[in-house]
């Protein structure tokens, strides 16, 4: 356990020295003293341990307009792919979250394990989500495709329009204020015309809903371009400036 915290660590320091950090700043603990427990706070220690019941109960953080689209889907077969895929991929993470990822389709590790964004371009983008103070957890993260493409290829309209429905179905439940468009695919999803991902990237742009899509690279393509995560790095940094900008 040390071990791999330790290792993770350090993958995540160099990540940080890859995007151009030379140092990290010295921080104070801010726990301060407790003071002495009052009476209240010695009756609400003394409480017993929930019991099963109160543990299996429906999590407040639970989006029951959410759960309605994944039921609905149900067990797909509305376009080819169902043939292929060992998994159908919805989605994960926080459904209230107001900053949503949108990515283009599972791949190969997506597919066998029914996560969205878990193999190598997951881990970018958790060190991203990390660099800005966020988690896996904090956010919800999905895909324009739901079922992996056969060889991982880009795609294809009739399959997008197929799938797309449930995703505006997903964004209508979550109600994000910010959907961060990974790579093309999504981008013109989205926005429903051609985008040049390198002319648009790094913007904020109206959508419908009241929310912004914001279009940055996908993390697949960081992986292969590595000279752009410093890029990819400072799309984060606003996403975050506008996240603390919504209070
Ligand atoms: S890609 Fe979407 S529409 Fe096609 S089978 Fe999978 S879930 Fe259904």
């Amino acid at each position: 356990m040390a071990k791999e915290i330790i290792r993770q660590l350090k993958l995540y320091l160099e990540f940080l020295q890859e995007m151009g950090v030379e140092y990290l700043p010295r921080t104070q603990s801010r726990e301060k003293p407790r003071p002495p427990a009052t009476a209240h706070q010695q009756r609400v220690e003394k409480k017993p341990p929930p019991s099963r019941a109160e543990l299996t109960a429906p999590s407040p953080q639970a989006n029951p307009q959410l759960e309605a689209v994944r039921a609905e889907m149900g067990d797909c077969k509305r376009c080819p792919l169902w043939k292929e895929r060992k998994t159908l991929v919805f989605g994960e993470g926080n459904p209230w979250a107001r900053l949503m990822f949108v990515g283009e389709a599972p791949g190969r590790e997506e597919d066998l394990q029914g996560r969205p964004f878990v193999g190598q371009a997951g881990k970018l983008l958790d060190q991203f989500l990390q660099t800005i103070g966020l988690s896996r957890e904090d956010v919800y993260i999905a895909n324009i495709l739901k079922c992996r493409p056969p060889g991982n290829r880009t795609p294809q309209p009739h399959e997008i329009e197929q799938c797309f429905p449930f995703l505006l179905k997903q964004i209508q439940a979550i109600k994000p204020r910010i959907i961060c468009c990974l790579g093309g695919v999504a981008a013109q999803s989205l926005v429903r015309q051609r985008v040049a991902i390198t002319r648009l990237r790094g913007q904020f742009i109206p959508w419908r809903w009241g929310i912004e899509l914001f279009l940055t690279f996908h993390p697949a393509y960081l992986l292969r371009n590595p000279g752009q995560k410093k890029n990819a790095m400072q799309d984060f940094l606003k996403v975050k400036e506008k996240l603390e900008g919504l209070g």
